[in-house]
Parts: structure tokens; C-alpha cells; sequence
């Protein structure tokens, strides 16, 4: 536990004690006038938690200091006003008569345009992993002193693309009509390459990107360079635990940072049960104390130190490097009252930004039970969190054309999926997906089936919330061979790796379907971007007949109408059915082979097809 010091410290006399050894402080530097007044500076450094620290810097106050079960930590905490002006801090620290001083750096804000601007359903969000995507700088690959190298020969295990490999493709992001881009973490997981932390989910230091992926200012220079481009970055953070490499790991600051693994185990991974009324104190304990895999430590965020330095690491990164929003791993597995300091703290320091947190449960009320003042549970809980994944939306969507038409099956399943939005706060402010990177690839999933595959991409961007499109989708990529499971969703984009013998990222390296897959998602995107009812436009459906789901989104001046045939023949639209719209418009116009159908009559819908009319 931690241990509040005197702020006066009187020594009686001096003995040889060493100077004191500071080996890190995090964070490593701050700003002035940032929008939270309250600094905490973590000092580690062999037997730094006998010493006593103090500082004489205009407009800022030590207010407290913490020494912990290990004595090589100092916990520091700082009130900065307003008026602290940008400059060198001297932080004195003294023990036995030995004082020693270490400078710490308060930073002029960055006032770039264009940090920190959020998202929102006007956004199209392409998710990729950097490990996957392209590998920019070979050099970088494997790093002496890094406890995993690139091994190509192995899908499984780390690929070396990086930082400079997504530099150097935004024009190809761009122009499928992305507007953000989702990268899954780049902080540095220095693991062992048996467990294979590519992925990022394995943090062993939140304060530095991986030097496999780059420098944090290479990651910073990306972000710049996505701003210029006219796109958004959200960050990928884990709250929920860190990676046994970690180095807090080799010296933890208290008995209390991370669960005991022989007590709570594995979690049971079921998120589904917060906002149970009736659930046992075991099985609660159990998803928020056990580790999400015995490689790694659960933290405890109900230990306030650690709370209040994940809080601010997050908004170092959110400052220093200009994210415009995160999307926050594993969600439901820390304790939710820390989950909701965060993202309170984190708004309202930053109120343009926006958060999205990965809530995968099962069912509608267990989804929007994550989402801020959700009006389905009345247990007091409000989660803070602006955006939740919309795995209902997921789940339902990628398997309704693998199933015949009925009462609850087929297109049914899409009614159903905007059916029940109600029990959302905000549900325009759901991140909806046909697949992820824990998931199999959706064309995989239907079967590879193009007509599906189509089918479900015009769906996924004009229905209500934020459209993720998992890398590679854009060129309707398989499993090709490699099996069910990551290896076979997460491989590396072809022509991304010096030596490929073709290239996806130019028009003569992919192949003609290719080519007709990439300008279908293309043309829609940049068709999505224009549109204000796809992007904005409130839902207004009919109950799906004889296999054909039809609902409109409208907004001011704008409206669309989505009809989606699961059959494989074509399929009469009665007009007179859908009256309460179209008796406004008499024709429509199909966004994606700008084909005119006429609505004031009935019409034929072609099977196995999504139309998109755009009304007039
Ligand atoms: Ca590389």
C-alpha cells in the first residue's frame, strides 16, 4: 500500500548514502496549461523511496508525496496552475543530507490544428494491425537487445511491417474512402517470441511505441501526416493488463498492482454479467480479477496510484502524439467504476475526442450497458463511454445471409439488429464491423461468396453507427490456406514486404477481381462521405417479407433507401407498401451503378443484391 510522507523532512545527520540513481520517470515529460491541473511523477530507481523530494518552480505545488512496498519507487504529485509557464523543473531529491536534482521538462502545448478532433458515424474507419500491414523499413525488423525477431517463415509470429509501412500507403487508405484509421496497439512489447505479441496487446512499457514498429516520433510524424491527409487516428490502449515483460513486473511498486494469479486464475471472459442483478461475487470476481491469459498480469485499478497512472499515461499520448480517439481493449474486464473515471477525466479534459470500448457480450442489454446513460439498467452505473463495438450488430449480420429467410433468420436478423436500439443511449455512436482481427474474415465467413460479400458491404456503410472496415476487405482477402484461426485473419497485405512478387497497393499488382472489389469499395466510401442520410440520417424500417429487408435513413433534404434481397431471384418492391416514403420521391437513383429505378411504381430488386437508392 501506499504511504503518504511528511512534506517536511528534518535530517539529523548524514551518513555516505548514495546519489540518488533515477533509471525512470514517468511520464517523461508534461506540458504547461494543460486542461488537468494534477501531475503525478513516477520515480524508480534503486532505493529511491527513502528520499524526499521537493521543488521550487513558479505555479507549482509538490502537494504530496508516496513511498510503496518496493523502496526503489518515489510517487510524486504535483499541482500545476495555469500560471505555471513552460520550463525546466527542478525536483530536488534529499536523503540523509544527500540531496541530488534532476531537471524535468514542463513543454510549450503543441497547438498543431487538427489534434484531438474525435469521430462519429460520419467517419469510416479502416482497422489494421502495423505488424500486418506493410514493412516500410526492413531495418527495423529485428532490433539487438528486443527478445523477439521478424520471423517471415512463421505466420504466427511477428512479420516486421511498421510505422513507415503505413506512411507510406495513405493514399491507398485514402482513397477507399477512409476517413480514420484504427490501429491495434504500438506499444512496446518486448515478449518473449514464443508467445508472439505482434498483436500489441502485451505491453512492457505504456510510455514508448516499439522500436520494431518505430520511434514515438515516427508514430507522431504518422499522425501529423494522417492529419494532412484529411483522416483521423485512434489509438488502441489496454487498461486491463499488461504483458509479463513488463518491467514494473521485475520490482512491482505494491503487493496490490496486479491480481494474484494463484487466487483468481484465468477470467472467465463474460462480460455479459456487469449489470446482472443476480450474479455471484465469485463469478464477478473472477471476470475482473483473473488474467486474461497467464502471460498477462491483470492490473488492479482499484489501487489509486496505478489508476492515476494509466489515466494520465493516457493523456500524455492523447498530447503528445494528437490521437483523435481510442478504442480501448477489453473493456469489460477491468472494474468499471475505474473505467468510468477514465473515460470521464479523459473527456473532459478532451471534450472533441471520442472513446470506443471494446465490449464483446452477448445480447443487446449487455452491449448498451456499456454505453454512457444507458436507459436499459437502473443500477445507478453510468459508464462514461461515448462508443461502444456493436458486436450485436456483428454477430447477427455476418452470419443473417448464411441462413434461409424466416420469422427470426436471414435479413430478419438485420431487422432485428436495429430493432432493439432503444436500450442504446446514443446507438449512431456504435462501432459497427463485419469482422475484426479476433475474428474470421467475412468473406471467409460467408462462404466466399462475392454476392454476400457485396451484399453486406453496402449494408455495413448505410447502416446506422461507425463503420469499421477490417484491412484487406477492400480486396475481399480469405484465409488463403492458412487455416481458421490468426494466421489466417491476420495476414500480411501482398506488396507490402520487400521482395513480394506483386503488389496490392498498385492497380497493376492486383489481380482484375481485385481491381473490381477495391473500386467497388472505393466508389462507395467516397459515395458515403457525400452522403448526410448514411452518415446521419435517422433509421425508419419495415418488417423484413419473402426474404427482402428494406429501411430507409433519412435526413433534411437527403433520403436513402436500402433494399436487400437475400433471395437469389429478383424480387418485386411494392411501392404502395413503402408509401410513407416514397410518395416524396419518384425516383431513385443506385449509388453504386448509378442505375435509375423508378419508385412510384412497384419495381424489381435483383437477387443476392444490396440496392442503395439514392431518393429524388
Ligand atoms: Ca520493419
Amino acid at each position: 500500500m501506499k504511504k503518504l510522507l511528511s512534506l517536511v523532512l528534518i535530517s539529523f545527520f548524514t551518513v555516505t548514502a548514495a546519489t540518488a540513481q533515477v533509471d525512470r520517470i514517468d511520464p517523461p515529460f508534461w506540458w504547461a496549461e494543460m486542461p488537468v491541473q494534477e501531475l503525478q511523477i513516477q520515480l524508480y530507481g534503486d532505493e529511491l523511496g527513502l528520499y524526499r523530494a521537493s521543488i521550487d518552480y513558479p505555479g507549482v505545488i509538490l502537494k504530496s508525496q508516496y513511498a510503496v512496498d518496493s523502496e526503489n519507487y518515489l510517487f510524486l504529485y504535483f499541482d500545476i496552475s495555469p500560471k505555471a509557464k513552460p520550463g525546466t523543473m527542478k525536483i530536488t531529491l534529499t536523503h540523509h543530507g544527500k540531496a541530488r536534482t534532476i531537471d524535468y521538462e514542463l513543454k510549450q502545448r503543441d497547438s498543431r490544428v487538427g489534434k484531438n478532433q474525435g469521430f462519429d458515424s460520419s467517419d469510416l474507419v479502416y482497422l489494421m494491425m502495423p505488424d500486418r500491414f506493410a514493412n516500410g523499413n526492413p531495418d527495423n525488423d529485428t532490433i539487438e537487445g528486443m527478445l523477439e525477431a521478424a520471423n517471415r517463415q512463421d505466420p504466427t509470429k511477428r512479420q516486421g511491417g511498421d510505422i513507415q509501412g503505413v506512411m507510406d500507403h495513405l493514399d491507398y487508405i485514402k482513397d477507399l474512402g477512409m476517413t480514420a484509421i484504427w490501429f491495434t496497439p504500438i506499444f512496446e512489447n518486448d515478449m518473449y517470441p514464443e508467445y508472439g505479441a505482434y498483436h500489441g496487446y502485451a505491453a512492457t512499457d505504456l510510455y514508448k511505441v516499439d522500436r520494431r514498429f518505430g520511434s514515438n516520433e515516427e508514430y507522431k510524424a504518422l499522425i501529423d501526416a494522417v492529419h494532412d491527409k484529411g483522416m483521423t487516428v485512434i489509438m488502441d490502449m489496454i487498461h486491463n493488463h499488461i504483458g509479463d515483460q513488463h518491467w514494473w513486473m521485475k520490482d512491482l511498486p505494491t503487493k496490490d498492482w496486479v491480481h494474484d494469479f494463484e487466487t483468481y486464475g484465468q477470467t472467465n471472459y463474460r462480460g455479459v454479467i456487469a449489470g446482472d442483478p443476480y450474479i455471484s461475487k465469485a463469478d464477478k470476481d473472477r471476470l475482473l480479477k483473473g488474467w486474461f491469459v497467464k502471460e498477462m498480469p491483470d492490473l488492479n485499478q482499484h489501487n489509486e496510484l496505478l489508476a492515476d497512472y494509466l489515466i494520465q499515461n493516457t493523456i500524455w499520448w492523447i498530447e503528445y502524439s494528437g490521437i483523435d480517439g481510442i478504442r480501448m481493449d477489453t473493456y469489460v474486464f477491468p472494474y468499471e467504476d475505474y473505467m468510468a473515471r477514465w473515460a470521464k477525466e479523459v473527456l473532459e479534459a478532451y471534450p472533441e475526442f471520442n472513446i470506443v470500448g471494446e465490449s464483446w457480450v452477448e445480447g443487446v442489454i449487455a452491449e448498451a450497458y456499456w454505453q454512457y446513460d444507458e436507459p436499459g439498467v437502473d443500477d445507478g452505473y453510468n459508464s462514461h463511454l461515448p462508443s461502444v463495438t456493436d458486436f450485436q450488430f456483428a454477430l447477427s449480420t455476418r452470419d443473417a445471409l448464411n441462413e434461409n429467410f424466416g420469422w427470426n433468420t436471414g435479413v430478419t436478423k438485420l431487422f432485428y439488429v436495429f430493432n432493439q436500439d432503444a436500450a442504446y443511449a446514443d446507438p449512431m455512436l456504435n462501432v459497427i464491423f463485419l469482422d475484426n482481427h479476433d475474428m474470421s474474415r467475412i468473406f471467409e465467413h460467408v462462404g466466399k461468396d462475392e454476392a454476400k460479400f457485396r451484399m453486406l458491404y453496402k449494408f455495413l456503410l448505410t447502416a446506422r453507427g461507425i463503420p469499421v472496415v477490417y484491412y484487406g476487405t477492400e480486396l475481399m482477402m480469405g484465409h488463403e490456406n492458412r487455416g481458421g484461426d490468426d494466421e489466417g485473419w491476420r495476414q500480411t497485405m501482398p506488396g507490402g514486404w520487400p521482395g513480394d512478387s506483386r503488389s496490392v497497393f498498385s492497380r497493376n499488382g492486383r489481380t482484375d477481381k481485385e481491381n473490381e472489389i477495391y473500386d467497388f469499395a472505393s466508389k462507395l466510401g467516397k459515395w458515403r462521405q457525400t452522403s448526410d442520410a448514411a452518415r446521419f440520417g435517422t433509421t425508419l424500417h419495415f418488417l423484413p417479407e419473402d426474404g427482402v429487408y428494406v429501411f430507409f435513413r433519412i435526413h433534411d433534404n437527403q433520403t436513402i433507401m436500402v433494399i436487400m434481397n437475400q433471395n437469389d431471384d429478383a424480387k418485386t418492391i411494392n411501392a404502395h407498401r413503402y408509401r410513407e416514403v416514397l410518395e416524396s420521391f419518384t425516383s431513385g437513383t443506385e449509388v453504386e451503378t448509378d442505375k435509375k429505378f423508378n419508385v412510384g411504381s412497384d419495381f424489381q430488386a435483383p437477387g443476392k443484391t444490396t440496392l442503395v437508392l439514392e431518393l429524388d
